[in-house]
């Protein structure tokens, strides 16, 4: 099944919507899956007040991911409050149980030194952290292993490193698919990815599902 990770429109396939928390959730169809979260562009002066309307619609059922959440060096809002805002949506991710969805620009080492203190913190309880997802990823291949290494997944957009997408996909781990904020049908990364890695399109149709993988308890 086509599966459109991260858009900001409704794709005609499968979608998880990103929210723009100004709007109430109600004003969305009933069957699209939402992300909430406060994009680190947005971590402006209120962003506190913001975040409580994002932990109160979080555990909803039609919420299935934290984000788009993270730490973006080259814009945004100032890099101590990106990573105060950042933190508490890692919290909200782990005490709704839902996955996170990064944005990451120039802060690899930062996200992953926070991954490894969860991952920790974890073990300590014997709980499975949540599965965290860097979207739009246009790193480079070792950036690629790395961030896998430690558990992270990795979603791609229409512009990505291919030597990268040939890395993950010979890794074998699961990798997702978005439009971001593209007005077009993730349909065409699907084609797009196919030809780079010169398969079917029902082979990353399958390798791309969340539905069988961070998703797979609420597939019904
Ligand atoms: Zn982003």
């Amino acid at each position: 099944m086509l599966f459109n990770f991260h858009t900001y429109h409704i794709d005609e396939v499968f979608c998880l919507l990103n929210v723009d928390m100004d709007k109430r959730l109600d004003d969305y169809p009933h069957q699209v899956k939402l992300s909430v979260g406060i994009h680190p562009w947005k971590v402006n002066d209120g962003w506190e007040k913001t975040f409580e309307n994002v932990s109160n619609v979080a555990r909803k059922d039609e919420v299935w991911a934290i984000g788009e959440c993270g730490l973006d060096k080259v814009r945004g809002e100032a890099f101590s409050r990106q990573m105060e805002a950042f933190k508490a949506h890692i919290h909200l991710s782990e005490s709704v149980e839902k996955p996170l969805i990064i944005h990451c620009v120039k802060a690899v080492d930062e996200v992953l030194a926070l991954r490894h203190a969860l991952n920790l913190r974890c073990k300590k309880t014997a709980k499975e952290p949540q599965p965290w997802v860097i979207h739009g990823f246009r790193g480079k291949p070792e950036q690629a292993k790395q961030l896998m290494t430690k558990g992270l997944l990795l979603s791609f957009g229409h512009q990505y490193n291919i030597e990268t997408l040939r890395e993950v996909f010979t890794s074998c781990r699961p990798f997702f698919l978005e439009t971001d904020d593209l007005p077009l049908s993730v349909r065409q990364i699907y084609a797009q990815v196919a030809h780079h890695l010169d398969v079917d399109v029902g082979r990353i149709e399958h390798l791309c599902d969340p539905l069988q993988t961070i998703f797979r308890q609420r597939a019904f």
